[in-house]
């Protein structure tokens, strides 16, 4: 196995990436929650050259967000990850285990995915798309949006809540 891209956010790797170079990556997936590793996995699988932007400090998507008491007996059943399966029901907290899982599947399968990146925008670029974040921008020929929904909740409005 290669040795992981998990680079310094704004190193060498954006700098090596950035559109001026030339460089149009296969694809970039918004998200290293469990549909941006699902993604990822698949595009590894396929050699497909490219890049998972999480905005997360670490691993783990909305999980790592749980309150203390969701343990792994309370959760309503965690899909497994392609090419491997979800850690068993017991009375340990959810935000610590399935993180953890998260975690090593990317190193596993050696998972391109760079943190914290936030995904700011993305534009068209005449075939491609002008992916702008918080580290850098990139060019890329597909894009995988996985952002999830905790980072930005519905929460309605009740008259008198
Ligand atoms: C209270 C609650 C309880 C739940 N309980 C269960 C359960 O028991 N079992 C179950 O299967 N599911 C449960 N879910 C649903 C669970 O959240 C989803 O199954 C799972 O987290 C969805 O994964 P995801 O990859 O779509 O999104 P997420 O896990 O939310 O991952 C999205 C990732 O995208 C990142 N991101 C967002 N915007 C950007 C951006 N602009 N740039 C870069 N990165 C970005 C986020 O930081 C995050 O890491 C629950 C949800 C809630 C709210």
């Amino acid at each position: 196995m290669s040795e992981s891209p998990r680079l310094s956010v704004g190193g060498e790797w954006f700098a090596t990436h950035r559109p001026a170079s030339g460089a149009v990556l296969e694809s970039v997936v918004i998200g290293a929650g469990q549909a941006g590793l699902s993604a990822a996995y698949e595009l590894k699988r396929r050699g497909k050259d490219f890049a998972v932007f999480d905005s997360n400090e670490g691993a783990g998507g909305a999980w790592q967000h749980r309150w203390d008491s969701l343990t792994m007996d309370d959760v309503h059943g965690v899909a497994d990850l392609p090419g491997s399966q979800a850690p068993a029901v017991s009375s340990e907290r959810s935000n610590q285990i399935i993180p953890a899982y998260f975690a090593e599947y990317e190193e596993r399968y050696q998972l391109p995915v760079f943190r914290p990146v936030r995904v700011l925008s993305v534009e068209s670029a005449e075939k491609n798309l002008l992916v702008l974040t918080s580290a850098g921008d990139v060019l890329t020929q597909t894009l995988v949006n996985a952002t999830g929904t905790w980072d930005c909740p519905f929460i309605p409005r009740y008259p008198g809540a």
